[in-house]
């Protein structure tokens, strides 16, 4: 600790995080790193969503869902999974996934690295200094003398129903965390969030409903092909999918759910989940002292400084600047973000050049993803239809998966596709796409290739090893070298 100040209710610091995520625990991790003294503060559990409420226990969730389902397609296991999952385990191993709510490890992580924690719920209360009411009713008052970073994250935004509250709806946090399978369950949006606990909770014996405005297919924003074999695999599981559809209503009685649509249909459920988007937790974070508005996301430049505020001390890094809601882009933002806090009260020059080590430029070019369902998504750079509307000259090369020797290892009868954006001026891989299950692990070799800029040229050099789904690169790049070239007319 940094004990400037004798008054232990005043203490300043370089570095005074807001949030204790998973992006607020890097920044402080890569200050400290950097020989800065750092502080966080923390209102509920150090780790954030995504250690309690979001990627862990929904993966946990997931894993015994996609492994069944892909054992149901390997001979000779087949019979030895055919009957339902043991419910009541994965629900256990999902409570050990999330540490049982419990944060004693992170905290230990946390004083090995040399940062202190304050408990508490801050707010910035004008420039550089942020005051934490603890949960004991206390003030703390926090001065920075380098950085303020508000990493407050987003909670579920969910829509402005009549009564909705009375619904006890589940958000995010209910569906990753519920201790017993509902019979029925509806769930609107057709997201990420959507369709893998929709996935999860089919798989775990729930008769799963979806409701999905507009006639758009799941994944909106990602290739189409993706959201249709995800919406595929969904209905062949037992999952309902009803597009076109707009809840009016929702209602609970008797312990039931009651839903009406736009268009007058009525559904009954156990329970509803909103997985309708999110929203930045910058409501009661103080942005009005620093002529911020507050409830806005927290527009940054490339090194994660909040781009409206003079002075080069306030940042805003992960979920709460909008710029890619991902756990591992928010660390990436906070190791740019640390590497310029430090720089800057070293007194040194920063370098903001595209791929430089003070700007997250892989957030415009190569953000990958991977939605854990069955069958798996996996992308990164640009879809075709991005592609098109930055004006670029592109070849879109697809590739049936279940044309590969590694897939016809992995499963009988496997189903996927693939997808490479061309960047023909470039020479490079600006965008793929693989839709299939065990295609999470492929991602990062497109990653690699995108972020690396790799000449196709040389990208023929890197051999696939026999028979894995890797091989699809060959034939993508086989596609590209042999799609056919106008011909000059002689
Ligand atoms: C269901 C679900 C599944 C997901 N799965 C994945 C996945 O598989 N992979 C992936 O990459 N991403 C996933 N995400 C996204 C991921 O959870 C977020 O991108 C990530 O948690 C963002 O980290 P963060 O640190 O910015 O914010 P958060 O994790 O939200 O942490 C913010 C922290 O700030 C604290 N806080 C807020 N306001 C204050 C305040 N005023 N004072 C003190 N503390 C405060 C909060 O208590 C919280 O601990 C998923 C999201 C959801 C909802």
């Amino acid at each position: 600790m940094d004990t400037t100040d004798t008054q232990p209710a005043r203490r300043t610091y370089d570095v005074v995080v807001i949030g204790g995520g998973p992006v607020g625990e890097n920044v402080a991790d890569r200050a400290a790193a950097a020989g800065l003294s750092a502080v966080i503060v923390e209102r509920d559990l150090l780790g954030g969503e995504c250690s309690y409420w979001a990627c862990e226990p929904s993966k946990a969730l997931l894993r015994p869902v996609v492994a069944r389902a892909d054992a149901l397609r390997v001979p000779g296991l087949d019979r030895a999974v055919a009957g339902p999952l043991d419910a009541a385990a994965v629900l256990a191993h999902r409570d050990a996934m999330a540490a049982y709510w419990k944060d004693e490890d992170q905290v230990a992580w946390l004083e090995s690295v040399g940062v202190d924690l304050v408990r508490g719920h801050g707010r910035l209360a004008g420039p550089r200094t942020v005051a934490v009411r603890t949960p004991e009713g206390d003030g703390v008052e926090l001065t920075a003398r380098h950085a303020v970073a508000v990493c407050t994250g987003t909670g579920a935004a969910v829509p402005d129903l009549p009564g909705l509250d009375a619904v006890r709806p589940w958000t995010s946090r209910e569906a990753t965390t519920a201790d017993a399978v509902p019979g029925r369950l509806v769930v609107v949006g057709g997201g990420v969030v959507a369709v893998e606990m929709a996935t999860a909770w089919q798989g775990l014996g729930s008769r799963v409903t979806m409701l999905v405005r507009g006639e758009g297919g799941l994944l909106r924003g990602m290739e189409p092909f993706a959201g249709d074999l995800v919406a595929d695999h969904l209905r062949e599981a037992g999952a309902e999918l009803r597009f076109g559809a707009s809840v009016a209503s929702v209602t609970r009685t008797d312990g039931e759910v009651r839903v009406t649509l736009a268009d007058g249909a009525e559904l009954v459920a156990d329970e509803i989940l909103f997985a309708t988007g999110r929203t930045p937790q910058t409501l009661d974070v103080g942005l009005e002292t620093v002529g911020l508005t507050p409830g806005d996301w927290l527009h940054v430049d490339d090194d994660c400084r909040v781009s409206a505020v003079a002075g080069d001390w306030l940042y805003a890094v992960g979920d709460v600047n909008n710029r890619a809601l991902l756990t591992h882009q928010g660390k990436y933002q906070a190791r740019i973000a640390g590497a310029a806090i430090a720089a800057r009260a070293r007194g040194e020059a920063i370098d903001g050049t595209t791929w430089g080590a003070h700007t997250a430029t892989a957030d415009t070019v190569a953000v990958p993803q991977v939605v854990f369902t069955h069958p798996e998504i996996a992308t990164v750079g640009l879809t075709a239809r991005e592609a098109e509307r930055t004006g670029r000259r592109v070849t879109v090369v697809d590739h049936d998966l279940s044309r590969l020797a590694g897939t016809h290892q992995y499963a009988v009868g496997y189903r996927g596709r693939a997808r490479m954006i061309v960047d023909e001026d470039r020479g490079t891989v600006v965008g793929a796409t693989f839709a299939g299950p065990g295609v999470a692990e492929l991602l990062h070799s497109a990653t690699v290739a995108v972020t690396g800029a790799t000449p196709i040229d040389r990208l023929w050099h890197a051999v696939p090893a026999f028979p894995t789904i890797s091989e699809v690169w060959l034939r993508l790049l086989e596609s590209y070298r042999d799609r056919p070239v106008p011909v000059k007319a002689g």
